[in-house]
């Protein structure tokens, strides 16, 4: 569709906000300052993340779920591989044959779909809807993955987004969003507790804002907990079925008591509430936090408007939970709020949610790291350093990219390595190289590397956290701290040895370019001293390579005089004695 504009009444694109639930996903949007939930062609807002397969045509939400043979949960799969225990119990309770291909795939009635495709139809019904309701394309969006979603979960949540047309602006944790909704983002700092009781799952996420960065602190969740155990209790208590028991629990929360007393009902659901609440306890413990350090409490999910669960948290925590904004729509709220921001917003508007967890840096001489980006910077970031040439005449400049907080090379991880070619020859010292880090929002590196003479440049892109686990990420940091007096240590040796590196490498191109000044004996002794130097870049002990340093120093000053007055008496030929005292003024 072409979209032509009148000059001057250019119409802002609207950026959306996308919950991609497990169950039910929503697609909504802040136009004028007004959040607003598109509807589906029921009237209803909540979209079944819901697929099946109707005269050869994949159809999504309600129509799916009508046919009774609907392809759920399709979240559970992403970003994972046939050989994941979630996947084999996945397996037993759905319909469809699943396969392992390069991904993930699943045989709807012959239609043989993977998961990132599955995740794509459902984006474009949520899409083709946002169209119709704002009667202009969508082309970017804020969407939410839940906060314990690794790289490959992530990525594939993106994949699907670009499946359709979608520009992802941004991947924001479900919590997060929740938190943005109620303007969380607004304070100075603070501790909140998320608590999302939805129909089939359970998460809860501690979060700390420090400087208008959210940070996820903790997070515990139950994959089978939720609003369907609240209808099971009541449907074997009273002996009716299942879809009876979900409406008495439902009129329940609205105050109709006539098949159980308020007293009843809060004793039945003990259980189920007992259960959450020592979650709560285990996840606050994880974040050596107590119940009095929380400022808030966020409620998310349907169930959270039963009224026995926000009592059982006000108990809990002596304080009112956060219940104002519909519990189904937060999460997308806070997504269009973010979508809003980033597309249009000013600068002080956008968010900073995310920071480095470990330090990014390279690999300069000797072997040591040079931090670019140090950790727990908030993102999207991006920095630069100029960097030099060491040899004359070098062409080409090696970047490798490290992350981690140890001094050397070897005990950094090593993320990427690329080549900047066609410097123009110069003296050591003289290139300026640029080198610049960008870290964007989704935590995503590039670095690129600029000769600044000639505009030469080389780029590449690197996904820090890739692969790096949380465990693991905690060795690198309690690594650095152990070592931090050796790592000093090692540093100082190591640019001890670099100067005197620098040092060899000068007296040896001067040596070979004049050494015609010196007689032959005095060659020899210069030539046998810059051996001796070679052989003190091996000494462990920083102060006898400074030693070498100085001597080397001194076995040439006499040479370096002779190079001097040799220069001068060269610029002198040719001039009569007038123009040199008088200077270069014809
Ligand atoms: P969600 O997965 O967030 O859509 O949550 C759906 C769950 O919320 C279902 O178990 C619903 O029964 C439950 N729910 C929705 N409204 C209410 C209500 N007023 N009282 C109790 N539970 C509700």
């Amino acid at each position: 569709m072409l979209d032509i504009l009148e000059p001057g009444q250019h119409k802002k694109r609207l950026a959306v906000g996308i919950d991609l639930g497990t169950t039910n996903s929503l697609i909504s949007y802040v136009k004028d300052g007004v959040h607003k939930v598109v509807t589906a062609e029921n009237g209803k807002r909540l979209v079944p993340s819901a697929l099946a397969l109707v005269e050869g045509q994949v159809v999504v939400g309600a129509k799916a779920v009508e046919t009774g043979k609907a392809l759920r949960s399709v979240k559970r799969l992403i970003g994972k591989t046939l050989q994941d225990e979630d996947v084999q119990k996945f397996q037993q309770d759905c319909p469809y044959t699943i396969s392992n291909e390069d991904l993930l795939k699943i045989d709807l009635d012959g239609e043989n779909i993977s998961v990132i495709e599955a995740s794509a139809y459902i984006l474009k019904e949520l899409k083709t809807l946002a169209e119709a309701d704002l009667n202009q394309p969508v082309l970017e969006a804020v969407i939410t993955v839940p906060a314990y979603f690794n790289d490959a979960q992530r990525q594939a949540t993106k994949d699907a987004a670009e499946l359709v047309g979608l520009n992802v602006l941004r991947l924001i944790n479900e919590p997060t969003a929740a938190a943005l909704a109620y303007g969380l983002d607004k304070k100075a700092q603070g501790t909140y507790v998320i608590y999302d009781l939805g129909g089939g799952t359970f998460d809860i996420s501690v979060l700390k804002l420090t400087e208008g960065v959210f940070k996820v602190v903790a997070t515990l969740g139950d994959t089978e907990l939720g609003g369907d155990d609240f209808d099971r209790i009541i449907s074997k208590k009273l002996g009716c079925s299942i879809t009876v028991a979900k409406q008495i629990k439902e009129r329940l929360s609205s105050g109709d008591t006539e098949e159980l007393t308020e007293a009843e009902w809060q004793m039945l659901a003990e259980p189920l509430l007992g259960k959450t609440i020592s979650m709560l306890q285990e996840v606050l413990e994880d974040a050596e936090l107590d119940v009095e350090d929380v400022d808030g409490i966020v409620m998310v999910g349907g169930s959270t408007r039963m009224p026995i669960v926000r009592n059982a948290i006000e108990r809990y925590f002596g304080q009112k939970p956060l219940t104002d904004i519909n519990p189904d729509e937060v999460v997308a709220q806070g997504a269009a709020l973010q979508a809003q921001a980033l597309s249009g917003g000013s600068r002080e508007d956008m968010l900073l949610l995310d920071v480095t967890p470990l330090s990014l840096g390279l690999e300069t001489m000797g072997g040591l790291v040079e931090k670019v980006i140090e950790r727990n910077t908030p993102i999207p970031i991006s920095r630069a350093q100029e960097f030099t040439t060491f040899k004359d005449g070098q062409t080409a400049m090696t970047i490798h990219v490290l992350q981690g907080e140890r001094e050397t090379v070897e005990e950094c991880r090593s993320l990427a390595k690329f080549t900047l070619k066609g410097i123009p020859p110069m003296v050591a010292g003289e290139a300026r190289i640029m080198v610049v880090y960008s870290v964007d929002a989704d935590g995503i590196l590039k670095v690129k590397a600029l000769e600044k003479t000639t505009g030469t440049e080389a780029e590449i892109e690197v996904k820090p956290s890739y692969g790096l686990s949380p465990e693991k990420m905690v060795d690198m940091l309690k690594a650095s701290v152990l070592h931090a007096k050796d790592d000093v240590e090692e540093r100082m040796l190591r640019e001890a040895r670099l100067e005197l590196s620098r040092a060899i490498e000068a007296a040896k191109s001067a040596f070979s370019a004049d050494k015609e000044l010196l007689e032959i004996e005095k060659q020899k002794v210069l030539a046998s001293a810059i051996e001796t130097a070679e052989q003190g870049l091996k000494h462990t002990d920083k102060d006898m390579v400074d030693a070498c340093l100085s001597q080397l120093e001194k076995d040439f000053e006499e040479f370096a005089e002779a190079r001097v007055n040799a220069a001068l008496k060269k610029t002198m030929v040719g001039k009569n004695i007038d123009e040199v005292q008088n200077g270069e003024s014809v």
